[in-house]
């Protein structure tokens, strides 16, 4: 532009040179979003010949910019171009609240347009984009994903990273410890201990509270035992956390079991025991049997899925199957399920209150006292099948803390039937799984005749790839995948309760163990090595002493998994 015009009108032409444009534009925003946002959903919803219009909304678009731009005087094109961009959208409201009377919806008109509510909706469909997980509360609306400005964008982007660790690193836990300071996090992979980074200073404890609203706990107490659950969708996949926080000495601690449901239900058929395991099994425990199983495991070796997995081997519709636990995780089809309530009364008075009603079946969680022995003894109990929960898996242990809860050997022992025991190991990863031939001391445990040729496997973590060795993509260089369970069964027989009567133990396992050919829970894992379910390493590490266990890393097997050792098979097609 020439100087010269500047110089005559210097301010004004500025500006409008500026303005007008801007305020042509300005006049499209709005435009776009009343189409688009509004009037073409509500054509389509209404089925209102949504495309017929979606062609006129965008023809008189076309015209009104053709306005703005071919009149050649602003303010007299301006006014035009605003006609042609309000005349469609009135029309169709016109045309629309004619084509709806007398139906339930509600006429439209400029008024009903809310430009905040469309924006707000708009930024949250960008931020729910970016997210790649998202939170259900329980009628299963989604929790709305934080805008990335809003500060508590950070907590969401540390839960999420949470939930993706445990979910990418098939964690069946993880667990926050709390403190002023941050939280220390820890997942659990099939058994075993990993730690992660921790989250650091006071996002810990916002992502904590984000995480206990979504999941319906109060995220303001920090002291009372909360338990909820939230689902969680990626990519259109639906998980089920379950979390539960309890105050702890230095602050909160809070565990995020995924799908624990899922992990509490697995049929008796499908639980690790060996065949001839299975059929002691149903000789020894079956529907009309009465008198007390006890079913050991130690604390986080799936006690409670071992107990629900016996509970479903009866038929709940012709049997009364009632539950007294601490708490109850899982609702087994056609099973009652009790909660033991503390502030109530003690234990054996509840289990009392049970047994009255006449039962087939009972599963006692608690019942390691004397007075709840007590009851299981009881003539009014003779007509139920009790299976009672023992904190371990070593028989000789279990029946020495039963029979000294009663306080009287002789009656403890009466309606012994069976003790059933398991420990879980890890299972081998197929995929890279080597084999090997055992060498004659491990030949020896594993019961295989000598000069017998048997291949078994090791653990590796690594696979060949153009003849290089790589960290095997299945089990991400872990060498296993999953956990199964060594399970022992062992019934007792008139022998086997009278040397109990008398107080020898041992000598009661022995004699069981003879006659009814049982293996011992770790013999039962020795067969899994030998049918290449596990390995030798993994039985080492889950029966060695615990101080040996807890000396070694978590996360990392043995020896034989940091090499890669003889050629891993290729992966099956
Ligand atoms: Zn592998």
């Amino acid at each position: 532009m020439a100087p010269t015009i500047l110089a005559e009108t210097p301010v004004p032409l500025f500006l409008m040179s500026v303005a007008k444009p801007l305020v042509t534009i300005a006049a499209f925003v709005p435009y776009a979003a009343v189409v688009s946002g509004k009037l073409e959903k509500d054509a389509a919803y209404y089925n209102l010949k949504p495309q017929k219009w979606a062609a006129i909304f965008l023809a008189f678009g076309t015209a009104a910019l053709l306005a703005s731009l071919l009149i050649p005087t602003w303010f007299a094109g301006f006014p035009v171009m605003v006609a042609l961009l309000v005349a469609p959208c009135a029309w169709y409201m016109s045309f629309r609240n004619k084509a709806l009377a007398g139906t339930k919806a509600k006429p439209l008109s400029f008024l009903n347009v809310d430009f905040a509510k469309m924006s707000a909706e708009r930024r949250a469909k960008a931020a729910r984009a970016g997210a790649t997980l998202r939170f259900q509360a329980k009628d299963r609306s989604e929790h709305a994903v934080p805008d990335r400005k809003d500060p508590a964008y950070e907590a969401y982007s540390a839960l999420e990273q949470l939930v993706l660790a445990a979910f990418d690193g098939r964690a069946t836990r993880a667990e926050l410890a709390l403190t002023k300071q941050g939280a220390q996090v820890q997942l659990t992979v099939d058994t075993m201990k990993v730690r992660r980074d921790p989250i650091a200073g006071d996002l810990a404890t916002r992502t904590v509270d984000m995480l206990k609203s979504f999941a319906g706990l109060d995220p303001a107490d920090r002291r009372k035992m909360q338990r909820g659950t939230v689902g969680v969708l990626r990519d259109g996949e639906r998980t089920v956390l379950t979390v539960t926080s309890v105050g702890s000495m230095q602050g909160e601690t809070v565990r995020i079991d995924v799908e624990r449901e899922k992990q509490l239900t697995i049929p008796a058929a499908k639980l690790g025991l060996a065949e001839p395991q299975a059929k002691l099994l149903d000789e020894h425990v079956r529907p009309e049997t009465r008198g007390v199983v006890l079913v050991g495991a130690r604390p986080g070796q799936g006690l409670t899925t071992l107990c629900y997995a016996l509970l479903g081997r009866h038929d709940s519709l012709i049997t009364n199957i009632k539950t007294l636990e601490r708490r109850h995780e899982r609702t087994v089809e056609g099973v009652e399920h009790a909660d033991f309530d503390s502030a109530k009364s003690d234990y054996a008075t509840q289990l009392q209150t049970i047994v009255r009603r006449g039962p087939d079946i009972v599963l006692a969680t608690e019942a390691t006292d004397a007075a709840s022995v007590k009851v299981i003894g009881s003539p009014n109990a003779k007509d139920t099948l009790f299976y009672v929960a023992m904190p371990s898996d070593s028989v000789v242990d279990v029946l020495a803390a039963w029979l000294k809860a009663s306080g009287d050997p002789k009656v403890a022992s009466e309606r012994l039937r069976a003790f059933v025991g398991q420990r879980l190991v890890r299972r081998l990863c197929q995929t890279c799984r080597a084999a090997y031939a055992p060498s004659p001391a491990e030949a020896k445990m594993l019961a295989i005749p000598a000069g017998k040729q048997v291949q078994i496997y090791k653990q590796t973590g690594k696979v060949l790839i153009k003849d290089q060795p790589a960290d095997c993509p299945s089990c991400r260089a872990a060498g296993f995948m999953g956990v199964t369970a060594a399970i022992e069964v062992l019934p007792f027989d008139d022998q086997a309760r009278s040397l109990l009567a008398a107080g020898d133990v041992k000598g009661a396992v022995m004699h069981a163990r003879r006659t009814f050919k049982s293996p011992s829970v770790q013999d039962a894992a020795l067969l899994k090595v030998r049918a290449g379910e596990t390995s030798f390493d993994e039985v080492k590490r889950v029966f060695a002493p615990p101080a040996a266990a807890a000396a070694r890393p978590a996360g990392t097997a043995p020896a034989a998994a940091a090499k890669p050792a003889a050629p891993a098979p290729k992966p099956k097609a």
